[in-house]
C-alpha cells in the first residue's frame, strides 16, 4: 500500500527521527495531546492563563511595527462582535499579509496571552471559516515532532493528516491483539476502532476510552512478559524448603529481641517465612523507609536458615556499612551460640582464611559482607538465604550470580530505603514479591525541615553552632556533579574551607568520592565515633549510615538534588529521641519545579507520598535505578505514573493467564504467547529481561 504525502525523502526522515517504517508504526505513533475543537469561545471570553482556544471572526485591520534590524512585527486586529484581540507574528510580515484578507470571516486557533491589557495569540492557526464544519471537527490531535521533521514539512499537523488518511484507508478490521475475553469481560474497545480513534477522536469520552483500551494493551504485555519470565524461573529452580521455624529464632524472639517488634515488620517477617516454608524460592523485595528497622527483619529471616541447618549473608554496598551491621548483629545475637563473620576488602591474610573456611566447612552461620561477595569466589558449605541490603539495582543477573554459591538458589531479600511506587515497583520488579514496612519505630519524631535561601546562611550557623554545643554533630552535604568532579571537588573544598573558619571552635571531617576507599572510611569512622562534630562530604553518605547523635542535616544547593536523594540524606538523621532538622539552602531564584520538590520535602516526612510526588514531577524515565534496569521506559501511551489503576487491571489479567497456563505454551492462548514473542523481537529492552 501506498500512502500519499509520504515520498522516499519523507520516508526516511520518519524512520531515523521517530523508527516508523510500517503502517502499524505509524498507527502506534500516537497523539501526545487533544485540543477540543468543536467549542467556539468569544473574545470576551478569554483570558490568559486558558490553553488552547478557538474563535471565529473576522481581521478588521492590520498595523506593521519596525522592530530594527529589518525584523518586522505584524499585528492583526480581530473581532467576533464581542471584543477585539491581536493576532501577532514576528518575521513573516509579508506572507501574512498576501495570505489574509480583512473582513473575511476565519477560525483562529491558538493560546491565548495578555499583553498591554489586550488578549493575543501569537502565530495563531488559521483556517478559512467557510472550508470547516466545526460541529465535526472534534478533538484535535497533536503528534511530536523533531526538528529534522519540521525541516521536512512534517509538523504536527501533517502527522494529523497522514494518520487520518491512513485511518480512513483501513477497510479491514485489524488483527485483535487482546483474547475475546478479556475484551469483553474488561469492557474494551477493540482495536481496530480504538486505533481509528485514537488519531480521530469525535468525542471526548470515546477518545479515553480508546487511550485506555491501547494502554491496557501495552502494560498487559509488559506485566505478561515479565510473569512469564517469574514463572518460568519458578519452574526451573526449586527452592529449598524451611519448614520449621526452630529453636534459634524462638530464643532470639523471646529472649534476645530489645523492644516489642512494629505490626508492620511483624507482618514481613510472616510473609517471609511462608515464602520461604513454600518450596518456591524467595525473591522479595522489601522497601521501608529509612528508620524503619528493616535489619532486624533481615536478621530474623537469616535465623530461620540458620533453624533449618542453613547459612546466611548479609551484603551492604559499603565496608563501613558492612561493619555496622557485623556490630548490630552481633549486639542482638549476644549469648547466642551463633557464629558471624566479616568479609571485606579490609579483611585479609590469615583472618581472610580463616572466614573462608569457616563458610566453607559451615562453621561460620551468618557472613556479613559487602556486595564485592557476589563477585569473588566465595563458597559457602549451605548457604540458604542472602539480604542484599540497600541496593534496589540488584537486578535479575546479580541475582542469578548467587546461584553459583549452592546448590539450589538461595533465598534473597533485597532491601531499599529508596521507596517505589508500586505501580512502578510492579513494573520494573515484576518478578519479585514486593513487601512493605509502613510504619515507623514508635517515638520518633519527623524531622523538621526548613528551606534557607543562601543569604541566610548566618542565621543558619547559628542554629547549628547551637546544636553542636548540645552535644550534636551536623552532616553538611555538597551536591555531586557528576560531568565535572573537578568542578565538584572544588565546591566542597570551598565550602569546607568557609565552614572551617566559621567554625573554628570544632573539629571537621571532609569526605568526597575521589578519596581512596581506607582514607574515606578513616574519616567517617572519625565522625562515627564522635571526634569531629561536623561531617562535610559529597553525597557518598547517601545510604545507611547510623549516626544517632547526628541531629542536623544541611544540604547545600539542595536545587541539585533530586527529591529521592533529599529524603534518603535527610533520613541520616532522626534516628535518635532528640529533634532533628534537615536544611535546605538554595540560592534565590528557583525554578517552578525545584519550588515544587522543596516544598514536598519540608510538608512531609512519607517517603511513600515523596517517591509518589517524584514519580509525577519528574516521570518514571528519570527516576533512580530505571534507567539502568533495562526495562521499557519508553512507553507509547501509557504513563505509569498517572496510570496505576490500569497498571493494576493489566496485572491482574496476566497474573490469571499466568496462572491457568503456568508452561505459556496452551493452545487458548496462542495469540498471546505469538504476540509477546514478536514484541519481543522488536523491543530491545524487553529481550533483556527474558
Ligand atoms: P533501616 O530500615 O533504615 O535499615 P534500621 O534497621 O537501621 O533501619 O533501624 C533503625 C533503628 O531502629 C535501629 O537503631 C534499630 O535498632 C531500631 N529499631 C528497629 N526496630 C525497632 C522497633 N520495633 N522498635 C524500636 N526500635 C527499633
Ligand atoms: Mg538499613
Amino acid at each position: 500500500m501506498y500512502l500519499p504525502g509520504v515520498g522516499p525523502n519523507r520516508k526516511k526522515v520518519l524512520s531515523q527521527e521517530l523508527g516508523i517504517e510500517t503502517f502499524g508504526d505509524l498507527l502506534e505513533y500516537y497523539p501526545y495531546k487533544y485540543v477540543d475543537r468543536s467549542k467556539v469561545y468569544t473574545i470576551r471570553e478569554l483570558t490568559g492563563d486558558m490553553p488552547f482556544v478557538q474563535v471565529v471572526g473576522r481581521i478588521l485591520s492590520f498595523e506593521k511595527f519596525d522592530m530594527g534590524h529589518k525584523k518586522m512585527r505584524v499585528v492583526a486586529h480581530f473581532s467576533d462582535g464581542t471584543a477585539i484581540m491581536d493576532l501577532v507574528w514576528f518575521n513573516y510580515a509579508q506572507s501574512v499579509l498576501t495570505k489574509y484578507t480583512i473582513g473575511r470571516q476565519y477560525v483562529v486557533f491558538g493560546k491565548p496571552a495578555v499583553f498591554n491589557n489586550r488578549i493575543q495569540v501569537v502565530h495563531p492557526d488559521i483556517d478559512d471559516a467557510e472550508h470547516l464544519d466545526l460541529s465535526s471537527m472534534g478533538m484535535q490531535p497533536y503528534y511530536s515532532t523533531t526538528e529534522k521533521m519540521k525541516k521536512m514539512g512534517l509538523t504536527s499537523r501533517s502527522m494529523e493528516r497522514l494518520t487520518k488518511t491512513l485511518v480512513e484507508r483501513l477497510k479491514e478490521p485489524l488483527p485483535e491483539t487482546l483474547l475475546p475475553q478479556t475484551v469483553a469481560l474488561r469492557h474494551l474497545m477493540e482495536r481496530t476502532e480504538a486505533l481509528r480513534t485514537v488519531h480521530y477522536p469525535t468525542n471526548a469520552r470515546t477518545l479515553s476510552q480508546a487511550r485506555l483500551r491501547l494502554k491496557f494493551e501495552e502494560l498487559f504485555y509488559i506485566q505478561l512478559n515479565i510473569l512469564r519470565y517469574a514463572s518460568d524461573q519458578r519452574r526451573k529452580y526449586r527452592g529449598y524448603v524451611f519448614a520449621k521455624v526452630g529453636p534459634v529464632f524462638n530464643t532470639f524472639y523471646s529472649q534476645h529481641l530489645p523492644f516489642p517488634l512494629t505490626e508492620a515488620q511483624k507482618r514481613v517477617v510472616r510473609e517471609i517465612r511462608r515464602d520461604m516454608g513454600s518450596g518456591r524460592q524467595m525473591n522479595r523485595l522489601l522497601q521501608g523507609d529509612v528508620g524503619s528497622g528493616k535489619t532486624l527483619v533481615a536478621l530474623m529471616s537469616m535465623l530461620i536458615a540458620l533453624d533449618n541447618d542453613y547459612q546466611a549473608c548479609i551484603m551492604a554496598p559499603t565496608e563501613i556499612l558492612a561493619e555496622q551491621h557485623l556490630v548490630t548483629i552481633m549486639s542482638f545475637l549476644e549469648g547466642m551460640d551463633i557464629r558471624v563473620a566479616l568479609l571485606t576488602g579490609m579483611v585479609k591474610g590469615r583472618r581472610r582464611k580463616e572466614v573462608l573456611e569457616g563458610l566453607l566447612d559451615g562453621s561460620v552461620h551468618i557472613l556479613v559482607g559487602t556486595h564485592a561477595v557476589i563477585e569473588d569466589n566465595v563458597q559457602f558449605a549451605r548457604l540458604g538465604m542472602v539480604v542484599v541490603d540497600e541496593q534496589h539495582r540488584f537486578g535479575v543477573a546479580q541475582r542469578a550470580r548467587l546461584w553459583s554459591k549452592s546448590q539450589n538458589p538461595p533465598h534473597v531479600l533485597v532491601m531499599t530505603a529508596t521507596p517505589i511506587p508500586r505501580t512502578l515497583a510492579m513494573t520494573l520488579y515484576g518478578d519479585l514479591d514486593v513487601s512493605v514496612i509502613d510504619e515507623l519505630p514508635p517515638g520518633r519524631k519527623p524531622v523538621a525541615t526548613y528551606h534557607y535561601f543562601d543569604s541566610r546562611i548566618t542565621t543558619l550557623y547559628s542554629g547549628i553552632r547551637r546544636q553542636i554545643n548540645e552535644g550534636r554533630q551536623v552532616y553538611v552535604v555538597f551536591p555531586l556533579i557528576e560531568e565535572s568532579e573537578k568542578i565538584d571537588l572544588k565546591n566542597l573544598e570551598q565550602g569546607y574551607e568557609v565552614l572551617r573558619q566559621a567554625f573554628p571552635e570544632f573539629q571537621l571531617s571532609k569526605v568526597h568520592g575521589r578519596m581512596k576507599p581506607a582514607e574515606k572510611e578513616a574519616e567517617m569512622q572519625r565522625f562515627v565515633s564522635g571526634e569531629t562534630q561536623m561531617l562535610v562530604a559529597t553525597t557518598v553518605i547517601e545510604v545507611g549510615v547510623n549516626v544517632p547523635n547526628a541531629s542536623v542535616m544541611v544540604i547545600m544547593d539542595a536545587q541539585r538534588f533530586g527529591l529521592s536523594q533529599l529524603h534518603q540524606l535527610r533520613g541520616r538523621v532522626g534516628r535518635g529521641a532528640d529533634q532533628s532538622y534537615c536544611l535546605l539552602v538554595t540560592p534565590y531564584k528557583l525554578s517552578e519545579e525545584t519550588r515544587k520538590r522543596i516544598d514536598i520535602m519540608c510538608q512531609t516526612n512519607d517517603g511513600f507520598r515523596i517517591a509518589e510526588a517524584d514519580l509525577k514531577l519528574r516521570g518514571p524515565g528519570d527516576l533512580e535505578g530505571t534507567q539502568q534496569s533495562g526495562m521499557a521506559f519508553d512507553l507509547k501511551i501509557a504513563d505509569i505514573a498517572h496510570d496505576g489503576q490500569i497498571v493494576q487491571m493489566a496485572r491482574d489479567e496476566a497474573q490469571h493467564i499466568v496462572d491457568d497456563d503456568p508452561l505459556c505454551q496452551a493452545e487458548r492462548y496462542n495469540l498471546l504467547w505469538k504476540r509477546l514473542k514478536e514484541l519481543r523481537k522488536t523491543n530491545i529492552n524487553w529481550a533483556a529481561i527474558s
